[in-house]
């Protein structure tokens, strides 16, 4: 470890928040974490927690990304950890689309920022956001490594097979169409630390990576190196979400626009907003849809049905993928609190070494855990993702390598 500064902040800019959290890279500690929501509305909330103090709450307008940080930055201050102090390193940004270019965490100058401003195409409403934090906080501390991380960078490993559309390549090429994935920091943290959970290196051991969130990826890692993930040009691809359907036939849309006579815009809505779990039930909390199942609830059961059944689909397709499967892990809001989710999307897969132990299976809470049975060929785990702490460990290797 240097003996320099030792501390890194992570910015996660969403369309309409920041998240932020101040590590310690000595230990991993948090010595702050808060978030700013509904920037640009008029009851915008910030909540600020240290480590050793109580958390604050401010309600008040934040008016955009940029007032948003200077607001944080004024939080921070007050604790003094401010944006000035020596201890601190680097800034690591959480960037949703790095394209084909940014297949590493890049330290952000200004061709970098003029490169991510080009794929905002891509990611209309993220890589916006992504930019006004790197923006300000560049304005703020701009003699400080500000680096981008980016969440299409684990994909980008994805051979040609994976990545492609069968569809025309000079009209692909031309519109940047191909599949780029997402999620990519969550999915690298969790097949290294699955492969630590076994004991082995990464390099040892092929890992599905079920991220089981309000949005929701698979991956098929082989060796710690990317292979296939279940989202494509845009999150939309892949499992049922909360909101959004994953897979459908692209023919729907045509269907939609000429005899539903719907807009784009609406199809665009429909299909990013009200469809997964929430268009098929009403709900998307799997707490709720649970309660409902448990309660006899048709709609639930039906959408928690189709909801596995996709998911069964992945496994199925990832272990075809990789060949051999060392472990299958569950991550992110779903996949770590949600046992009857494991336990459903594991059922009747014994033909391919895969089982969960129920009493493993039940326990709430801890860290990253087998719930296999002891005897099994493929180890099932439960692998609760940090992506604040892979992107503040990416900055960290960089800034000081
Ligand atoms: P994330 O996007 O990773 O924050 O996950 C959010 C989702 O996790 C929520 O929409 C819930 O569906 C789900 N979730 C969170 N806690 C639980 C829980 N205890 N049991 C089941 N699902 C949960």
């Amino acid at each position: 470890m240097s003996t320099g500064p030792t501390r890194v902040l992570v910015l996660n800019s969403g369309s309409s928040s920041v998240k932020y959290q101040l590590i310690d890279m000595r230990d991993s500690s948090r010595l702050a974490v808060g978030l700013v929501e509904r920037i640009g509305e008029r009851t915008s909330r910030l909540k600020h927690t240290p480590a050793d103090g109580e958390s604050r709450e401010r309600t008040a307008p934040v008016a955009d990304h940029e007032a948003a940080l200077k607001a944080v930055a004024a939080e921070l201050a007050e604790d003094g950890l401010g944006l000035d102090s020596p201890e601190l390193a680097a800034i690591g940004h959480r960037v949703v689309h790095g394209g084909l270019r940014f297949t590493e965490p890049t330290v952000v100058d200004d061709d970098v920022l003029a490169e991510i401003e080009r794929l905002i195409p891509l990611a209309p409403l993220h890589n916006p956001a992504g930019l006004a934090g790197l923006r300000t906080a560049r304005a703020l501390r701009p003699d400080l490594p500000q680096v981008a991380v980016f969440d299409t960078a684990f994909h980008t490993t994805m051979p040609e097979s994976a990545a492609r559309y069968a569809i025309d390549p000079e009209v692909a090429d031309h519109h940047r169409i191909r599949r780029y994935g997402f999620h990519g920091t969550s999915h690298a943290y969790v097949s290294r630390e699955t492969a630590r959970l076994l004991g082995k290196d990464p390099s040892e051991v092929d890992v599905i990576v079920l991220h089981l969130g309000n949005g929701a990826s698979a991956s098929a890692v082989r060796g710690g190196v990317c292979v296939d993930t279940s989202m494509g040009l845009t999150p939309l691809e892949g499992l049922v979400m909360g909101t959004r359907s994953g897979d459908l036939d692209p023919a729907v849309i045509f269907h939609l626009a000429r005899v539903g006579e719907m807009s784009m815009d609406e199809i665009d809505t429909l299909l990013n907003k009200r469809s997964g779990l929430l268009g098929l039930c009403g709900d998307n909390d799997m707490r709720e849809i649970r309660r409902r199942v448990d309660g006899g609830d048709e709609a639930a059961a039906l959408a928690f049905d189709i909801y596995i059944h996709r998911l069964k689909k992945y496994i199925g397709a990832y272990y075809a993928v990789l060949g051999t499967v060392d472990a299958v892990a569950f991550t992110a809001g779903v996949g770590e609190n949600a046992a009857p989710v494991r336990e459903a999307a594991v059922a009747g897969l014994e033909g391919l070494g895969l089982a969960v132990d129920s009493g493993l299976n039940a326990v709430r809470g801890g860290g990253a855990r087998l719930i296999s049975p002891a005897d099994a060929r493929v180890a099932v785990a439960v692998v609760p993702t940090d992506e604040e702490l892979e992107i503040a460990t990416q900055t960290y290797a960089l800034v000081t390598a």
